[in-house]
């Protein structure tokens, strides 16, 4: 087991995530697997590697032959950077301040451009450093969040032919509008149509750009014709299917009812911090939302909803320990959480408790989280402090 990169401090956290360097190898097989050979994988880490911690993450990427990175905002752009040990390129899909484009272009960062005046000041301050910018032209094709709109297209491209010794025009992009669910496929083939009819305007005009690249995890696993030349793959790296449509997808087309490409690369432990007997109809913690209904033994976790531990948990998520499940009773503190061991003999303080992955037999999986709390799978990984320390595993 190895801490990356953050040193160890003197004493411990509440907690510790663990990062599965052999399911993120079987991840990045399975997704390499969907794509042509030329096709580019893009490691989707915004989010510090949807909550999975950059500095860990993406070293254990890049072991697995990863040497794209794509992050959405300057700051992940920096916070990569400083984690890269290969010779790695970095892509900022969203917000970019224009005092970091200096810093940016420095770099050699790429980043997507969605207004006309952007490529302006990329050019400006291109020349300034007398580096070029690297431009990913990102497109409207019905998502209706960032995008250049399709009539400022020529505009832009003339600007770039014009202007292409300080603008690269390294790709031309988009981003579905919620292409996991199968409900939206009317809205999806439409972008899709758009998108390729638009790289044409780009070959007609005679300066097409040097990758396309449109497709997220679901798009990747699911649409192989949205793969094109680069895929920015987040959710199915870390092992988590996107929808439950789209692991129904693979299923069918694989004439399978059970298959299991993706690895979940994060597991959460903690240890018991107390343990104690409660008497029939005594309270457990604040309030007076679980009432004993008989006598029990709790045992208090030192995790609460600061730790990324939701609220919505209270009286309904549940923990492993010594290989069984032990359900939370009351509600998640800010700091703390109480579990029901009546029916695990012999916990001890210090036993080893996990919140998230396996443990003997038992497991306890992301998804789980996203039907105990009606939240999705990326939002629950995504909130995990950068404060736990995360250790590379095998
Ligand atoms: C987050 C994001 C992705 C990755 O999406 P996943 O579904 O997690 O693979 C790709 N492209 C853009 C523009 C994104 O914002």
């Amino acid at each position: 087991m190895e801490l990356q990169v953050k040193p160890e401090t003197k004493v411990r956290h509440s907690s510790r995530i663990e990062l599965s360097q052999s399911a993120l190898k079987k991840n990045v097989d399975f997704i390499r697997s969907k794509v042509s050979d030329h096709t580019i994988i893009s490691a989707v880490v915004k989010a510090n590697a949807y909550g999975h911690g950059i500095s860990t993450f993406v070293p254990m990427a890049e072991k697995c032959g990863i040497r794209h990175f794509a992050v959405a905002s300057s700051y992940e752009a920096w916070e990569v950077l400083k984690a890269v040990t290969k010779d790695s390129t970095i892509m900022i899909m969203g917000i970019l301040h224009p005092e970091d484009l200096e810093w940016v272009i420095d770099n050699g960062i790429e980043f997507f451009v969605f207004d006309f005046e952007r490529l302006r000041e990329s050019c400006e301050t291109a020349l300034k450093i007398g580096k070029k910018a690297i431009i990913h032209l990102e497109i409207e094709t019905g998502g209706n969040r960032t995008g250049l709109p399709e009539d400022h297209l020529v505009k832009a491209l003339s600007f770039l032919k014009k202007n292409r010794k300080c603008l690269e025009f390294r790709g031309l992009c988009t981003h579905y509008a919620g292409i996991e669910t199968l409900a939206n496929q009317f809205r999806i083939i439409k972008q899709i149509q758009k998108f390729n009819e638009l790289h044409e305007a780009t070959q007609k005009f005679g300066y097409p750009p040097e990758l396309r690249h449109t497709a997220c995890s679901a798009a990747t696993l699911a649409f192989p014709e949205t793969t094109m030349d680069m895929v920015r793959v987040g959710t199915a790296l870390y092992g988590l299917w996107p929808s439950p449509d789209i692991y129904n997808l693979h299923l069918m087309r694989e004439n399978k009812i059970k298959d299991h490409p993706l690895h979940r690369v994060l597991t959460w432990k903690t240890r018991v911090m107390h343990v104690k007997q409660v008497s029939k109809d005594d309270f457990v913690g604040y309030g007076t939302s679980f009432q004993a209904p008989r006598n029990m033994r709790i045992a208090v976790i030192p995790i609460g909803y600061s730790n990324g531990y939701d609220r919505s948990l209270s009286n309904r998520g549940y923990v492993l320990i010594r290989g069984k499940k032990a359900p939370v009773v009351g509600l998640i503190n800010m700091n703390v959480f109480m579990v029901d061991i009546s029916a695990i003999p012999d916990v001890e303080v210090g036993d080893e408790v996990v919140l998230v992955g396996r443990q003997k037999n038992n497991a306890i999986s992301i998804k789980s989280f996203s039907e105990f709390s009606n939240s999705i799978n990326n939002e629950f990984v995504s909130r995990l402090p950068d404060a736990i320390p995360r250790y590379r595993v095998r």
